[in-house]
């Protein structure tokens, strides 16, 4: 463990990773898809033998394409190391039907989330390692990072040790999935679990709401719409700002946007009752650690997804903030002397 400074953390880094720690083990990639395949290239490409589990659809068949032997979840799932990366509400029934009575005594499973074990979704064997290794990032950005010699932070702990080195082993994949390159930081399933559904859920609709409701006050206020999309985050000025808050500090970055934007910033911040938000935030952290979120979302696939279609209606049915980016994107085009992009592109 690396000791940089003192922290109430554990935090793994590239000196804690043994080249040999998942030497002669085949590791399954179950699932080819956001991250499962990211998974599978940046593992294979750091000399572990590596074979993917999914069903027979355009995942598997670019699976083989990409240079994968692919076989059914129950096959894979009786590899040494299983690593679990379908999506987290497909994760219970697939495990009770396909991993599960496929596993060997002795192997590793491993989850990208702690979603499942911290809300008692799956009941994993008490012959196998149990492990979490949760990248804090989707798996595109994860590839770019691996193939830029850059790591990724991860959240990983070992939630069940029956091999005796399953911390060993954990540690091993973190380090050819390319996190310990950055940093693992050790957490049980069921904080990963609060803490990646808490910050989803509070940061998130608070920022997405503002971007909505300044969006509809801009243009009730005769601001041109492709304007107001431009300055909230099509320029791009807004990532630099987030790119601030991590290479300079969340407070020291304020200085960089000049005292125009120090002054009003603070003053609107201040203005702002932050005892109302933060007692929502309670709430809804409150509801994640009782496992109701879990039960309504596991409600919600059980029943086809009945929400997750009306929000996918209406992010991809006409509204006015995704016509002005549209128009921007035009735009922007026109002056590169190219044709626009295609509608939603
Ligand atoms: P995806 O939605 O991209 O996973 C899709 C994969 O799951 C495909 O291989 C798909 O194959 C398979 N799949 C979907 N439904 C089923 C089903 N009913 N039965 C069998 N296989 C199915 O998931 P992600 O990569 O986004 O997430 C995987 C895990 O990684 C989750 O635990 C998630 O929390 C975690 N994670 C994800 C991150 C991200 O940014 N995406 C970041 C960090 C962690 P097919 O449909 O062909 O069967």
């Amino acid at each position: 463990m690396s000791e940089a400074r003192p922290t109430s953390v554990t935090v793994y880094s590239a000196a804690d990773g043994t080249p040999d720690a998942l030497a002669g083990e085949t590791v399954a990639v179950l699932g080819y898809g956001n991250l499962g395949r990211t998974a599978a290239l940046n593992l294979r490409d750091s000399g572990l033998k590596v074979l993917i589990g999914n069903r027979e659809d355009d995942y598997a068949v670019r699976a083989r394409a990409e240079g994968f032997e692919v076989r059914s979840l129950a096959q894979a799932a009786s590899a040494d190391i299983v690593y679990v990366l379908l999506p987290d509400e497909v994760i219970p029934d697939a495990f009770s039907k396909d991993v599960a009575p496929a596993l060997r005594p002795g192997a590793a499973l491993a989850f990208a989330s702690g979603y499942s074990l911290a809300y008692g979704l799956i009941r994993p064997p008490d012959t196998v390692d149990v492990l979490l290794v949760a990248p804090r990032m989707g798996g595109a950005h994860a590839r770019a990072r691996y193939l830029a010699g850059e790591g990724f932070w991860a959240c990983v702990s070992v939630e069940a040790d029956r091999s005796g080195r399953a911390k060993h082993r954990m540690l091993g994949l973190a380090q050819a999935l390319g996190i310990l390159r950055a940093g693992a930081v050790e957490m049980r399933a069921v904080d990963e679990a609060a803490l990646d559904l808490f910050v989803e859920q509070t940061v998130g609709p608070l920022l997405g709401s503002a971007i909505m409701a300044a969006f509809e006050v801009g243009r009730e206020a005769g601001l041109p719409p492709e304007v107001l999309v431009m300055e909230m985050y099509m320029s791009g000025e807004m990532e630099t700002v987030f790119r601030g808050f991590r290479e300079i500090g969340f407070l020291r970055a304020a200085e960089e946007h000049g005292p125009t934007a120090m002054f009003g910033g603070l003053l609107r911040t201040l203005e702002l009752d932050r005892e109302a938000i933060a007692t929502r935030f309670r709430a809804v952290l409150d509801d994640i650690r009782s496992g109701a979120f879990a039960r309504r979302f596991q409600d919600e696939a059980q029943s086809g997804y009945p929400v997750l279609d009306m929000a996918r209606a209406m992010i991809h049915g006409p509204s006015p903030i995704t016509e002005a980016e549209v128009h921007l994107r035009g735009i922007e085009a026109a002056a590169r002397g190219e044709k626009p992009p295609a509608e939603g592109v």
